[in-house]
């Protein structure tokens, strides 16, 4: 089965699902730089850097609602655009839902940020040093969309494909 990754999407925003007892790392902030949601050259919305992030530094949390695979699998179908990240064999997080900037995160072959899974956690981390008012990206790897979907992101090394 294909494994699903976070697509950025203009909904509505809303408050985050995160379940009503949170633990204490959800009470942390989300985002651990000052980040902005905005029109992208890439596709749709994007996140944006609004400050320099160091190489390496933890960027922020994908955070949602906490749901099964096979709920997710059920979401996904059908959908151009989903927030749904698989954390673990049986676990996913959607963003759906969720004010989080990061999933508004695009893909690019030639990414400034990685998508690390930790502990049932979905993290970004800064690939090399950002500046100020560059979009964040990462690379999506295997998505539900498996290679259907033509890729924009400008990158010398673009493949073409999502
Ligand atoms: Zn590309």
């Amino acid at each position: 089965m294909p494994r699903l990754s976070p697509i950025p999407c203009a909904l509505n925003v809303k408050p985050d699902a995160v379940s009503a007892t949170p633990g204490k790392r959800d009470l942390q902030p989300a985002e651990r730089f000052a980040l902005r949601v905005g029109d992208s050259a890439i596709d749709g919305l994007g996140v944006f850097a609004l400050e320099a992030i160091p190489v390496r530094r933890k960027i922020g949390e994908l955070r949602g609602e906490s749901i099964s695979v096979r709920e997710a699998r059920r979401r996904a179908k059908g959908r151009a655009r989903i927030h749904i990240v698989e954390v673990s064999e049986t676990r996913a997080v959607d963003a759906t839902e969720s004010t989080t900037a990061l999933r508004n995160i695009n893909h690019c072959c030639a990414p400034n940020a990685v998508l690390r899974i930790s502990q049932g956690r979905v993290e970004f981390y800064a690939l090399r040093d950002i500046e100020p008012g560059e979009e964040l990206t990462c690379h999506y790897g295997e998505s539900h969309h498996e290679g259907r979907l033509s890729c924009r992101c400008g990158a010398a090394n673009c493949s073409g494909r999502l």
